[in-house]
């Protein structure tokens, strides 16, 4: 009798969790995939949803499609809640429980407020589709309540936007709604000049863009300045509320506040009584198993692990896919009863960002490029990146008329009664 395929459960369908299961085709394994959502999600391009650039489905897929080819995948919508290392199951938000031969959590992070939970109401953070379509819906009533507003003070806060934190999304979401407020929508109201909407983005530390070269970050600063963006560098933001933001002394009257600051790691860490970094990032072993637990691996956004120059893996795409492929290697190795590879080592392929039309920075490290080439790459490496060849023209095809029209196809307000910049 043939021994029954070796269970395998990966949970979360993010760049890591798929790239496990991509990496596992062939072997001999019967995989549940877990997520509690029913797509993958192209994070990066999540700020073009929130600013009306793109819509949802261009950058979102149906898991099931993703493995529909794949008869050893199993698919479930589910919520993990849970895991049971010593029965070897993965607890389930309805009570189910599904049991692993070798686990893998690839569950990301979600964005957090530095112990100011009373912040979130007021400062949306982009994750998901649904925070994406939420600060859609934020900012584009905003505009439609300045439209019908006769107190001038309420109208100047009404157009308003403030964004927190300078990192890759605050500056992304920064440059692309003063392109919408100043070339996008100007024609489409009556009432209001949209163009002179304040877009104002407060940094704690120093610098716009921190993790990039100076010269690149001194760029991106002059190319958001250049855009009309009021660049706030040095005051950290010690509250939030529906009127607004206080920053250093300074007290900003917005409607519409969106944070890019601060992360945390998925429970993970707290799911296995494992340890954790500051961030809630499970600590694991350079084979990126969670320690004391050979048959638990944990990758992505939810771990913490250190490069041998003792600096840690960022929490960006590629990491999370090279370890989802760095995993797969090992599991299949071992079933192979071949050595396992050489412990896990990131390898850093560069950063990219783009601040608005024509405007972008990549740091290769070995090249450095700024501007327009540097926009027409970083477009194409997007585009390339995506699933399937739909998604790709789909993307490139928006993208070209924005650049040729100015014209944001995405501009509807969803879900939820348009009742203006105040918080739901
Ligand atoms: C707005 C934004 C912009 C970004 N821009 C860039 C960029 O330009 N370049 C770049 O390289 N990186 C970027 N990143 C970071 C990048 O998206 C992450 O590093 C990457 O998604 C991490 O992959 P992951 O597999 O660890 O987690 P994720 O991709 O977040 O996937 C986690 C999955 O787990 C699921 N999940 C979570 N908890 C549970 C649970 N309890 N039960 C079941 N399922 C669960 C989630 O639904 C999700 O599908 C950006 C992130 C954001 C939010």
């Amino acid at each position: 009798m043939r021994d029954p395929p070796h269970r395998v459960v990966v949970v979360g369908a993010g760049f890591g969790g798929l790239a496990v299961v991509k990496g596992l085709a062939g072997a001999p394994v019967a995989i549940t995939f877990i997520d509690r959502r029913n797509h993958h999600l192209f994070q990066p391009l999540l700020y073009q949803v929130a600013t009306a650039s793109l819509a949802t489905s261009e950058i979102a897929w149906p898991i099931r499609g993703l493995v529909r080819d794949r008869p050893e995948v199993t698919t479930l919508l589910a919520e993990v809640v849970g895991v049971d290392a010593a029965a070897r199951r993965v607890r389930l938000a309805d009570g189910a429980s599904v049991t692993y031969d070798t686990l893998v959590l690839a569950t990301g992070a979600r964005h957090a407020y530095f112990g100011h939970d009373e912040w979130e109401p007021f400062a949306l953070g982009l994750k998901t589709i649904e925070d994406a379509t939420k600060i859609r819906r934020r900012i584009l009533t905003a505009f439609e309540r300045a439209e019908r507003e006769s107190d001038p003070a309420v109208r100047q806060a009404l157009l308003t936007f403030a964004i927190i934190g300078a990192g890759p999304t605050g500056v992304e979401l920064a440059g692309t709604i003063a392109e919408l407020a100043r070339s996008t929508l100007p024609r489409d109201f009556r009432n209001i000049d949209t163009a002179k909407a304040r877009v104002v983005l407060i940094e704690a530390g120093p610098r716009v863009l921190a993790g990039y070269a100076d010269a690149l970050s001194d760029y991106a600063r002059r190319s958001l300045e250049d855009l009309g963006v009021e660049v706030e560098l040095g005051r950290a933001v010690t509250a939030v509320t529906a009127d607004g933001v206080v920053y250093g002394e300074r007290r900003l009257a917005a409607r519409t506040v969106l944070w890019a600051a601060g992360v945390r790691a998925s429970p993970a860490a707290e799911w296995l009584g494992a340890p954790a970094d500051g961030a809630g990032r499970l600590r694991v072993e350079p084979d990126l198993c969670a320690p004391g637990h050979p048959e638990i691996f944990a990758i992505g956004d939810t771990v913490s692990i250190a490069g041998p120059d003792g600096r840690p893996a960022p929490g960006i795409a590629p990491a999370a896919k090279q370890q989802g492929r760095y995993v797969a290697a090992v599991v299949a190795a071992r079933l192979a009863g071949r050595p396992a590879p050489a412990s896990f080592r990131y390898r850093h392929q560069g950063s990219l960002a783009q601040i608005g039309k024509q405007r972008a920075v990549i740091d290769f490290g070995w090249l450095r490029l700024t501007g327009a080439l540097a926009w027409w790459l970083w477009g194409a490496a997007h585009i390339y990146f995506l699933i399937g060849v739909r998604a790709r023209l789909s993307v490139a095809l928006s993208w070209l008329w924005i650049h040729a029209r100015d014209q944001r196809a995405a501009r509807l307000i969803t879900q939820g009664a348009p009742q203006g910049g105040a918080p739901p």
